[in-house]
């Protein structure tokens, strides 16, 4: 069997998902699963379309490996894996966090096209040499394997200079730090969905909330994306799991000159001890708040859903209304809690949810009343399947 692999890497960790090839229109992985805690004890976690376990093995490598060898020997672990369940790879697929400027749609790779992506890791040093490594390592052992990169930027590329440009000295704009936005496959494939779900409303003006771990929202015209609350990181905007979202730059400062904050520091506060986290003292995670009867819990969700609504009214100024409010990702498929507040902040444009329809989980349908001022609907994502398609299709 021809399968194309789907790759998601990380610095310690790399998440994988193999579809059958050629790809039929919303096909379930075959298998998928991720390499965990490399640099450290590395566990290989792979499981079947059903979700039962294929393989969970602690993976070793040579005593004294480097964390570069160790990512390769990870990666090998996984194609020898691979080649043991009869699958030949057609071609493989990766997820890219920046396609700066250039790319507005995923790309096949080439080494002039490797090289501009290396010109973007100074845009996102956190994550773009770690998904590139997979792709230098596989061009390198096969050459003629053909491979693919979808960028979190690229569905946001249709934002306008206004939406794109931060209010700071113009040198720092012609440096590069606009307003990239991410989450851009996830959007792709929801605004792909959309109109199958919600008709004709999904080429109006649509605001789709990304409700994970990381969250971010996209305003839409016509499918195209307006306006998103990630920038030039995925810092900014919505309160996440761990990272703060939108903040006073003036905390930074304060963090520095008051507590003696280096880069290192302030990165930790910002991307991992924040957010959910941060304000419960409990945990990241979503359903555990939901939980958990600790007042501060309650309090973390609370604002979690202020702030979300709060960015649904920026972004209906941006979109020109709000037709169709849209719910994806782990807390947006899943918390009927969450979804339920937040539209209940939006009762001044009339939105209101159909309580049994919001009940459930994880269907794409719409979940608002008849008679609701905004038609609001879920749309479960699958980023993994968006890839894949993008990767058969440049293969032509
Ligand atoms: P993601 O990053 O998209 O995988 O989403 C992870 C988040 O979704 C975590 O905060 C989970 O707690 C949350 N989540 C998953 N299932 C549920 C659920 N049934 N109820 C509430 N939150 C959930």
């Amino acid at each position: 069997m021809q399968g194309l692999l789907i790759i998601n890497a990380g610095s310690s960790s790399l998440k994988f998902a193999m579809f059958e090839a050629p790809l039929a229109a919303n096909a379930l992985a075959l298998f998928r699963g991720q390499i965990d805690g490399i640099g450290a004890e590395t566990k290989f976690v792979a499981k079947d379309v059903n979700g039962a376990t294929l393989s969970d093995t602690v993976i070793h490598a040579p005593a004294g490996t480097d964390l570069e060898g160790l990512q390769q020997f990870a990666l090998e672990h996984l194609l020898s894996w691979i080649e043991a369940q009869k699958v030949e790879l057609q071609a493989v697929g990766h997820r890219v966090l920046h396609g700066g400027e250039d790319y507005s749609a995923p790309v096949r790779i080439t080494p002039e096209v490797f090289a501009t992506l290396e010109s973007f890791i100074p845009l996102g040093p956190l994550h773009q040499p770690h998904n590139l490594r997979p792709i230098r390592m596989l061009a390198k052992k096969y050459p003629q394997l053909p491979q693919v990169a979808c960028f979190d930027t690229a569905f946001h590329r249709t934002q306008p200079w206004l939406a794109q440009t931060y209010p700071i000295p113009r040198k720092l704009t012609q440096e590069g730090v606009k307003r990239y936005g991410f989450h851009g496959t996830s959007y792709e494939y929801v605004s792909r969905e959309l109109p199958a779900v919600i008709g004709a409303k999904a080429q109006g003006a649509v605001v789709i909330a990304h409700l994970g771990n990381g969250a971010s929202m996209a305003a839409l015209r016509d499918l195209k994306c307006v306006a998103t609350t990630m920038g030039f990181t995925a810092a900014e905007g919505l309160m996440m799991g761990t990272r703060s979202g939108t903040i006073d730059p003036g905390i930074l400062l304060y963090m520095v000159e008051r507590h003696g904050y280096g880069a290192e520091e302030l990165t930790r506060a910002i991307y991992k001890e924040s957010g959910l986290l941060g304000v419960s003292g409990i945990s990241q995670d979503m359903r555990t708040l939901e939980g958990s009867d600790a007042p501060e819990a309650k309090e973390a969700v609370d604002l979690f859903c202020y702030r979300a609504a709060r960015e649904i009214g920026s972004l209906t100024m941006a979109a020109g209304g709000l037709d169709a409010l849209v719910f994806t990702g782990g807390i947006g498929e899943n918390s009927s809690h969450v979804r339920a507040s937040i539209v209940k902040y939006l009762g001044w444009l009339g939105a209101r949810l159909d309580a049994d329809a919001n009940a459930q989980r994880g269907k794409a349908q719409c979940i608002s009343t008849p008679d609701s001022g905004v038609v609001v609907a879920v749309v479960p994502t699958n980023e993994e399947w968006m890839i894949a398609h993008h990767t058969s299709t440049l293969l032509g």
